[in-house]
């Protein structure tokens, strides 16, 4: 079996050289071969340099540097690009998550499951800015997709490669997959981690993150429930609008006709109005979104990310120029 461990890093020289000694310590003891992939996520600092040092002497490093930063999802899509792993194991490269957990997660894969995700029980971030917002983020994100788990936010987990290779990201998305995942029926567990404070470098998210994943929520709650079938959310919701605006007018035209009751001066007539015209509006969406829905699903085969080399043992620094992943 071969590990690919993923690690995206934006500005983190600090930490590579521990992480990396740290890390292949702990690889060194599993019974599997390995490999280990940094995406340099357009660090301004000497992480790149640090990186193509390390692997000039470690062949089983892989250094995806990108042009420019693409953001933490867009770096672990392009991981999973690389990675040639029958299982991807992704960690933060701060030093935050830490390495040693990793043979507790792939005893969690060995048992059968496809995703084990890491829970950070005793997390070591500030509490009103980072840990408050997350507890919440995870309780509706639990509720809304059904798949309950303590900790969404944790880099550090582990996925069988069929799972990783179904699956594309986007905006911050990649903290959704195993919500995405169950949708495809696969098991997931979740272990309890360590977490670490960070030592070196700066964190590179603040509370926007929380409205970001939000909102990325909703678009994961629409992907899993109705993207194959968007007409049956628009279109109930303008048959219940049309429906009710219909009936106030039915009402209003009854009242003006047999009992005499003037209609134009009443604020209820505009609001008719706007009902069935929202209601209309629905319908239509949905009908668009159907067209939509069968496009996405049958011509998708774009990458997210624009890789500018790449370096690994046989061949340094292939340019690839295109929008597109591992030839
Ligand atoms: N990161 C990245 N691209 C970005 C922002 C962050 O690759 O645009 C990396 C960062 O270097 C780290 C991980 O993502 O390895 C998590 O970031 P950070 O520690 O800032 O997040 P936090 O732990 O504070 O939630
Ligand atoms: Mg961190």
């Amino acid at each position: 079996m071969l590990i690919s461990v993923v690690i995206p890093l934006l500005n983190e020289e600090d930490n590579i050289p521990l992480l990396y000694e740290e890390l292949k310590g702990v690889l060194v003891t599993l019974q599997e071969t390995h490999e280990i992939i940094f995406i340099d996520d357009g660090s301004k600092d000497g992480s790149l340099k640090i990186l193509k040092e390390l692997q000039e002497k470690d062949e089983s490093i892989v250094v995806v540097s990108f042009r420019k930063n693409f953001g933490q999802t867009a770096a672990m899509a392009a991981g999973f690009d690389y990675a040639k792993g029958d299982v991807i194991i992704t960690m933060d490269a701060d030093l935050q998550n830490d390495p040693h957990d990793i043979p507790r997660l792939l005893e969690q894969i060995r048992a059968g499951n496809d995703v084990v995700t890491g829970w950070r029980f005793d997390r070591k971030d500030t509490f009103i800015n980072r840990r408050l917002p997350s507890i919440i983020a995870n309780k509706i994100i639990s509720l809304t997709t059904g798949v309950n788990l303590h900790d969404y936010g944790c880099t550090l987990k582990a996925f069988r490669r069929d799972v990783i290779k179904n699956i594309r990201l986007y905006g911050e998305m990649h903290r959704f997959i195993p919500a995405i995942a169950s949708g495809m029926g696969i098991d997931f567990t979740e272990v309890k981690v360590n977490h670490r404070p960070r030592r070196f470098g700066y964190s590179k998210v603040g509370i926007s993150r929380t409205i970001r994943v939000i909102l990325d929520l909703l678009t994961v709650k629409f992907l899993l429930s109705y993207a194959t079938r968007p007409i049956q959310v628009f279109g109930f919701m303008g048959m219940v609008s049309g429906g009710l605006g219909f009936l106030i007018a039915l009402i209003m035209t009854l009242q003006r006709q047999f009992i005499g009751m003037p209609m134009s001066d009443r604020p209820l007539l505009f609001l008719a109005i706007l009902l069935i015209f929202v209601g209309f509006q629905f319908v239509s969406l949905g009908l668009i979104a159907e067209l939509q829905a069968r496009t996405y699903h049958e011509s998708q085969n774009k990458a997210v990310y624009f890789v500018r080399s790449v370096y690994r043992a046989g061949g340094n620094e292939t340019s690839v120029r295109d929008a597109n992943g591992p030839q």
